[in-house]
């Protein structure tokens, strides 16, 4: 028993070392990959709901290794933000989206969303990264919405002061400031009221199952919205996939919508073109 014990310590002691290997490498591909210019960038519609508007894109990166499958951020915004690489990775994605959207602002008045992880707000420079990306790509502030999660605001109950500090400087250009997967992060409900913030995305977690009644879910929408649309924040819902929570939705008066019912997210030309579209509808 004693011998079989060692055997399982051993074997635990070569899976950690081998995910440890294996993580190594990804970093060192991952770094490889930006000077590469292996990162792309694809864009997700956010409809209007009045009246089916495309309102604006979220940038959403995606990584192309050379004669390999596309990779999703799932398998490596972890790994970039444990190594510290999302800094350089994030900064690449803001200008990229920024440069892009531009373009399409000026003809059609497209805003555009950008995630922002915890790691980046760490960064002393952030704040001036991003005016640096506005001035760049001409942009104006206005037209740029930065995504973050509850916890980059508030951790274990301590609002993180650094990342406040660069929000509030750089909503006081213009730039606005969502919270992501609105509902999921357990803290309390009175930062909405205290921290620099402009909208609220609704977790696709809330969304009602498709198909049939689920009125649960249509009371913690409906909560949710009239919670954000009483302290005068914008409201988006993610991850709409039918028609049904579409008409849930506008019942409940919720301004934006994003998800597989309007658009999975494209490539840049098909962003344009269903961009496009949608002015002349
Ligand atoms: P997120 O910010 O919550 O982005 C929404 C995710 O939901 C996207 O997955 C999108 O493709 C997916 N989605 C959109 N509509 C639907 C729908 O109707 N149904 C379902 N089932 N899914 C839908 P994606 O592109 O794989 O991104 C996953 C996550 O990776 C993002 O979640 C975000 O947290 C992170 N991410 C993506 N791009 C960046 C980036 O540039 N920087 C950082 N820091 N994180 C990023
Ligand atoms: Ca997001
Ligand atoms: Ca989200
Ligand atoms: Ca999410």
């Amino acid at each position: 028993a004693k011998e079989a014990g060692r055997n399982q310590f051993v074997l635990y002691d070569d899976q950690l070392r081998e995910k440890r290997l294996a993580t190594a490498r990804t970093v060192e591909r991952l770094r490889e990959a930006l000077t590469r210019d292996e990162f792309l960038v694809h864009y997700q519609p956010l409809i209007r709901l009045a009246d089916e508007h495309i309102a604006g894109v979220e940038a959403l990166i995606r990584w192309q290794p050379a004669g390999e499958k596309m990779v999703p951020p799932d398998r490596f915004i972890g790994v970039s933000e444990d190594s510290g690489l999302i800094v350089p990775i994030g900064a690449w994605v803001l200008r990229e989206a920024c440069r892009v959207v531009a373009g399409w602002h000026h003809r059609h008045g497209t805003v555009i969303s950008v995630n922002v992880s915890p790691r980046q707000l760490r960064e002393p420079g952030f704040g001036l990264m991003v005016l640096d990306a506005l001035q760049t790509s001409g942009l104006p502030p206005q037209a740029l919405i930065l995504e973050i999660t509850e916890g980059v605001l508030v951790d274990s109950g301590l609002v993180t002061e650094q990342a406040i500090s660069h929000l509030s400087m750089l909503r006081s250009h213009g730039v606005r400031v969502a919270v992501d997967d609105f509902g999921t992060g357990y803290s309390s409900l009175a930062y909405l009221r205290d921290l620099p913030i402009d909208h609220v995305k609704i977790d696709r977690s809330f969304m009602p199952a498709p198909g049939q009644p689920d009125p649960a879910a249509r009371t913690l929408v409906k909560a949710i919205i009239d919670l954000a649309s009483g302290l005068r924040l914008g409201t988006i819902a993610e991850g709409v996939e039918t028609a049904e929570q579409v008409q849930l939705l506008r019942e409940l008066g919720c301004e934006r919508a994003q998800g597989f019912y309007f658009s999975r997210p494209v490539p840049e030309a098909d962003a344009a073109r269903l961009i496009g579209e949608s002015r002349d509808r």
